[in-house]
């Protein structure tokens, strides 16, 4: 069994004094020093690792006025805060070893709108695309845009100076912030805007005094600052003297000074923003060349031909594109359509006008008159997108690139250390040739895409920092970059801040780095805000984080090669954020979505398990070598009962709320897959400690099945009664139970199909191979065949309707609940035993289809994993994929005039997206019209549901999305999960018919 694991990590007294008090002091939010919620906070996508001491998540500005200024107290002087948002920050800016005051969970409003000014109050923790949600109605939106726009806050863009695609007509941050209610180091407020004379001698207290200061330090340095500031669009962010005195008009702003400051300065908690009203038309033209150099050297054209948007990516990112779920969504809006052509494309400028329609138009009929023309040879070719779902789809995969090469293979992964130099855009390509020769001649991997535009490259070279000597090359390599974007008149960080890359500020500022650490002194003259970043005051002697600050590669190294190899699974999460997605319709990540817990997401968790793996290593155990033994059950009951401090139960904690719907494993650009580490975890776990009761129901639920259906009615009448619920909800924890089918599938299909795998291999082996052209196994899953039997006998039928001889495949169990709740080495055998015979089947050659999207998905997916080259090579496939690729056997239908809604089910769209458009097209094929709608999880998950203990998380969820959804009355609302009509049923809604049911309606209706 495993040990129990002591993290060690006590807080600092001070601080547990600190934040001990804090409540006391009438702090309203919570306060958190358990070690998972730290560690949770601890990383960002950047390569570092901080443990902070405790986390505050302040209900409002008043919560982080109390905080700092209890900090005030001379006992607690000595402690430190840092201001967090989406914490996607890719240079460790969020990090530090203090206080870390998250504000995304609780500030997230937007106070006010004004859409005739054009502007808009907002709280710092608002997300970007949740901002411009609020602002569409409006016709507004605020512009500046960013990749990470459906996780980053705004607190977190003003503090960075974000900007990204558009940056050249849309501008950065600091561009449309106007004013900014900020909250200084000793818990006073302050309020900018801009100031003339008048309104600084208005002005009391610290702001005056931070006024005057700023302001006789920009009159004094007014001609360093103009020789010393580069001259780009992408200049820096932070600090920005250049912008915050005016000496022409004598205005004063400080919101410059803080837009881009890293949280430095002072904790921002509203600002007001300048909006910017929606285009009325916007054009994507993706153009297609023979090489990354190629596209390079058009972009200066592009920008010419008044381009809104110019975005490059290489032939590494497009590959990488290719590779990704949902790469099938742009295909057609990106590759040449000509094989040759096709096969010598290698890189793509995407360019977008966006403007009134007339203005639009001409610009793009000029640029295709000069595409056409044919004088620019590596041009392969263009395609047009003119309506904004594909404009979306393919800004959403190039959103995605980052991510996206981080899925590269083996232990060296891109890393964000040199990732976002900014050089004059017309020096780009001779840049970039002169850092691909730096890269190539370190032998490193890298893929490249940015802004051509302004001049701004994004490049994250493949390191492993888990090997001491590619952490060595991490220092080296970035002292190279800087030093070369600086030969070109440019920048080391261009776009995502400086963080922990600070040390390269006196080279670039000179003289001036002196009057930057002024300017901290004056705002914050005990270093407490978010030290280490940017610069120190004047007179502290503190230092800055050095690029060798201890990175996420150099914990991970204490976990074993093999065991790094063996859960690689939560060590590839490179805390990109993805996870944290606010859209409710979108399948990524229900747990946290319905918490707004971090420790509840893909991140959190692969975060707990690499501490858990790492803590274990330090006992001595590699768990890739450590055979999973249960101690007995008198030691178990003993731990069970045991005051002993154990991480393992943070973890578990952590991974209870996991309801294995499987979307990171499909959406998160690295494929961190918790549902297997949670199994797997679950395993090791309970070889220490005691299971719960329901652990085994759900566990022997498939077993047991096949049996309850021999007396279907004296099962229901046994289950469906109040009496034995509650007993079942007592003692077992286990609610709503659903009523066997009666009749049962066996009374429906009655002798035509055969009882036993010996009968149905005899029929297979009789059968001649014309015949079996025409069959097709129906591989049954234990909930449809026993819940909604009638959806089992509908299957058959439409296959037979079809033209088909279908043949039902008795029943196997499938493994799934053993494996949910990591019985895995039963799920091992129940999988052996399945695939074994699966196998036997397949060796017929006939079509296997099963009708559940999430049983049949484990047999390509858990199946792998737990067997590995035992699982053979058996194919079962979802039963709209094997209807897709034959509809040319059926002549098409015209319209019928039957509208209906697929309502996704949320692991096929993240694993298998392609499945909700197959059924649309085979629907569509038979005359019916489906519109395919993303929703989150139901809430069911399987057995989820109906756990006491998650019975209100799986309502609170099934209402965020399903609920209103089905509210509509847009057509038939369908779902092909089982889970998802049982929760839909439980909830006293209509019930939900599966689309091939309806196939089967319209088929029959002939
Ligand atoms: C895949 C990927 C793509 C990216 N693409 C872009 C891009 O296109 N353009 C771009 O500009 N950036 C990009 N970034 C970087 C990052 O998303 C941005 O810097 C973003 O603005 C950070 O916002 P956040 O809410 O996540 O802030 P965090 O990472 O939480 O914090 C960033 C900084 O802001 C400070 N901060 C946060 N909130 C406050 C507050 N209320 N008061 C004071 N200080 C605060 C923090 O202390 C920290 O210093 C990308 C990052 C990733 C992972
Ligand atoms: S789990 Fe995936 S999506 Fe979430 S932060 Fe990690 S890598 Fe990004
Ligand atoms: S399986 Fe679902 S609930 Fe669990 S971590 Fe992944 S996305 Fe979140």
């Amino acid at each position: 069994m495993i040990p129990a694991l002591d993290p060690q990590a006590v807080l600092e007294p001070q601080y547990r004094d600190y934040l001990g008090a804090l409540k006391g002091a009438g702090f309203q939010g919570e306060v958190e020093t358990r070690y998972g919620h730290r560690l949770s906070l601890a990383t960002d996508n950047s390569v570092y690792q901080m443990l902070p001491q405790g986390v505050l998540f302040p209900l409002d500005g008043d919560d982080i006025q109390l905080a700092l200024r209890l900090a005030q107290n001379p006992e607690f002087r000595q402690l430190t805060f840092s201001a967090r948002g989406g914490g996607t920050g890719t240079n460790g800016q969020s990090l530090n070893r203090g206080i870390i005051i998250d504000t995304s969970r609780h500030m997230r409003g937007v106070v006010s709108i004004d859409a005739e000014r054009r502007q808009a109050v907002v709280q710092c923790g608002v997300i970007k695309d949740a901002l411009n949600d609020e602002l569409r109605p409006h016709g507004l939106f605020f512009s500046p845009d960013l990749s990470t726009s459906n996780r980053a806050t705004l607190g977190g863009m003003i503090n960075t100076d974000a900007s990204g695609a558009g940056s050249l007509v849309y501008g950065k941050t600091s561009d449309h912030v106007i004013a900014i209610r900020a909250i200084l180091d000793d818990g006073s407020e302050l309020i900018t805007g801009p100031w003339d004379q008048a309104a600084r001698n208005a002005l009391k207290g610290r702001a005056r005094e931070l006024a005057e200061s700023v302001v006789a330090l920009c009159q004094e340095k007014q001609g360093l600052i103009e020789a010393r500031f580069p001259k780009l669009n992408r200049f820096l962010t932070g600090y920005d003297l250049k912008h915050v005195y005016n000496p022409d008009t004598d205005i004063l702003d400080l919101t410059r000074l803080l837009c881009g400051s890293e949280g430095t300065l002072a904790f921002v908690v509203e600002a007001t923003l300048d909006l910017t009203p929606i285009p009325d038309t916007r054009v994507l033209v993706n153009i297609q060349y023979d090489s990354f150099d190629s596209a390079l050297r058009h972009a200066p054209e592009l920008v010419d031909a008044h381009a809104t948007v110019v975005e490059t990516i290489d032939a590494t990112v497009l590959n990488l594109a290719r590779e990704d779920v949902s790469w099938h969504t742009v295909a057609d809006l990106v590759e040449p359509e000509d094989a040759e052509q096709a096969h010598r494309f290698d890189g793509i400028n995407m360019v977008e006008f966006a403007g009134e329609a007339d203005e639009v138009e001409g610009k793009l009929i000029a640029l295709l008159a000069r595409l056409d023309s044919g004088d620019n040879g590596a041009v392969l070719g263009y395609k047009v997108c003119r309506d904004g779902g594909s404009i979306g789809r393919v800004y959403a995969m190039r959103k995605k690139a980052v991510g996206l090469l981080a899925n590269a293979k083996g232990p060296r992964k891109p890393l964000a250390f040199v990732e976002d130099t900014a050089v004059p855009p017309e020096k780009l390509a001779d840049f970039i040739a002169e850092f691909r020769a730096l890269l190539d001649a370190e032998g490193l991997q890298y893929g490249m895409f940015g802004h051509v535009d302004a001049g701004v490259l994004h490049v994250r070279p493949a390191l492993d920092l888990c090997d001491p000597a590619d952490e060595r090359q991490l220092k080296v390599l970035s002292d190279k970059v800087a030093e070369l974007t600086r030969q070109y008149g440019g920048l080391m960080w261009g776009e995502h801040g400086r963080g922990v890359r600070s040390e390269y500020g006196p080279a670039v500022f000179g003289e001036l780095f002196e009057d930057l650490r002024r300017i901290k002194g004056w705002f914050d003259p005990d270093n407490r805000l978010n030290p280490g970043k940017i610069c120190t005051p004047l007179d502290s002697d503190d230092e800055l984080y050095p690029v060798e600050s201890p990175t996420r590669g150099a914990f991970n190294r204490r976990i074993s090669p093999q065991s790094r190899e063996e859960y690689e699974r939560a060590i590839r999460c490179n805390g990109n954020g993805l996870c944290f997605n606010y859209q409710i319709d979108s399948p990524m990540c229900p747990s946290y979505k319905a918490s707004g817990d971090r420790v509840e997401s893909p991140k959190g968790r692969a975060e707990l398990y690499r501490a858990w793996l790492r803590l274990l290593a330090r006992e001595g155990v590699d768990l890739s070598q450590y055979p999973p033994r249960r101690a007995p059950l008198w030691q178990r009951v003993r731990n069970q009962f045991s005051q002993e401090t154990d991480f393992s139960h943070e973890v578990h904690q952590g991974m209870l709320s996991c309801l294995a719907c499987k979307a990171c494993s499909g959406a998160c650009p690295v494929k961190v897959d918790i549902p297997t580490l949670r199994a797997e975890f679950l395993h090791h776990y309970y070889g220490r400690y005691l299971r719960p009761l329901k652990d085994h129901f759900v566990a022997n639920l498939e077993d047991s099945l096949p049996l309850q259906a021999r007396f279907p009615k004296l099962v229901n009448s046994l289950s469906q009664n109040r009496a034995s619920q509650w007993l079942l909800k007592t003692l077992v924890g286990y609610v709503d139970p659903p009523a066997l089918s009666v009749p049962t599938l066996t009374e429906r299909v009655g002798q035509h199909q055969p009882s036993t795998l010996p009968e149905l291999e005899r029929r297979l082996a009789r059968a001649s191979s014309e015949e079996r052209r025409h069959m097709v196994l129906l591989v049954q899953d234990p909930f449809n065949s026993h819940y909604d039997a009638a959806l089992v006998e509908a299957g058959l039928k439409l296959l037979a309707r079809l033209g088909f001889e279908p043949l039902l495949v008795p029943y196997l169990p499938n493994g799934k609940p053993q494996h949910i709740k990591g019985f895995l080495d039963r799920f091992r055998r129940t999988a052996r035993n399945s695939a074994a015979a699966l196998n036997r089947l397949a060796a017929y050659k006939v079509p296997m289809v099963g009708l559940d999207p999430a049983l049949v998905l484990t047999y390509s997916d858990e199946y792998v994993t737990i067997l590995k080259e035992e699982r053979g090579d058996f194919e079962v496939e979802v039963l709209q994929s094997f209807l897709a690729r034959h509809l040319d056997r059926w002549t098409p239908r015209p319209q019928s005039g039957h509208h209906y809604r697929l309502m996704g089910h949320c692991t096929e769209n993240s694993v298998r997206p392609s499945g909700a458009t197959e059924w649309q097209q085979v629907l569509g094929h038979f005359g019916a019209e489906l519109k395919t709608v993303n929703l989150g999880c139901c809430g069911m998950a399987g057995t989820f549901g109906h756990e006491v203990a998650n019975l209100e998380r799986s309502r609170q969820l099934f209402d965020m999305s399903w609920a209103p959804e089905l509210a509509k009355e847009e057509g038939e609302p369908l779902s092909s999960g089982y889970s998802c009509r049982s929760q839909v049923k439980r909830f006293g809604l209509k019930g939900l018919r599966h689309p091939l049911q309806v196939l089967l309606e319209l088929i029959e209706g002939d």
